[in-house]
């Protein structure tokens, strides 16, 4: 691959998201934009968000190879499109893509010189207070988030940095630092 990966990993709730929007407007980069069998929440649109396929759609793409990675997450598909991060990077230094840890083992597998960060909680139980606070999930898909990141938090050892979002300009600056430093 032509462009280099920024891989910004982790449990859900943990400040993925928050981080990779000012990882994004610090050091000028493309992001892509994930596909996914998941219903949009409110305010979601597709395109910008997420590409929202169908079951059916999203296999098909799959068994044609068009994922550069793909998993199932708490009962709904998700994947990097290859032609996505092609048509991002457009001459940019890096394209940032925000994925669970399945995906990433499978970039890191892959992709030889991506840059692979995990983001880590301060406590499980924060971790609880910032998926609940967020409001965007049902108690059922919270409970099922807690349980995947108990597994995903286990993996943290096996990627290039552990960033801890506790104060979040801390982690900021660490983030951004670390991905400077990397960049070819
Ligand atoms: P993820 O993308 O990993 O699921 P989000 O970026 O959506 O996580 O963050 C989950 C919630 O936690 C959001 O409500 C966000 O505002 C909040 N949050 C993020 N970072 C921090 C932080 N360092 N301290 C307190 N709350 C945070
Ligand atoms: P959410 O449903 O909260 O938007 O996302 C659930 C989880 O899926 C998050 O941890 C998010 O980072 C991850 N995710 C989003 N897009 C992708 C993707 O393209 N591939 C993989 N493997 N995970 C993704």
């Amino acid at each position: 691959m032509v462009t280099q990966l920024v891989v910004i990993t982790g449990p859900s709730g943990v400040g993925k998201g928050t981080l990779k929007q000012r990882l994004l407007e610090e050091l000028q980069l493309p992001e892509s934009v994930s596909a996914t069998t998941r219903s949009p929440r409110e305010g979601e649109t597709n395109g910008v968000e997420y590409h929202f396929l169908s079951r059916e759609e999203f296999e098909k793409r799959r068994a044609s190879d068009q994922f550069l990675e793909s998993a199932e997450y708490a009962g709904n598909l998700y994947g990097t499109l290859r032609d996505e991060v092609e048509n991002r990077a457009d001459g940019a230094r890096a394209v940032v893509l925000e994925i669970e840890t399945r995906g990433a083992e499978q970039v890191r597998d892959r992709v030889s010189d991506a840059i692979l960060i995990f983001i880590s909680p301060p406590s499980p139980e924060e971790l609880r207070r910032r998926l609940v606070g967020r409001g965007t999930d049902s108690p059922e898909q919270i409970e099922r988030r807690l349980g995947e990141a108990e597994r995903e938090l286990s993996l943290q050892d096996e990627f290039d940095l552990v960033v801890i979002n506790d104060d979040l300009e801390s982690a900021v600056s660490e983030l951004v630092q670390a991905v400077r430093g990397k960049l070819r």
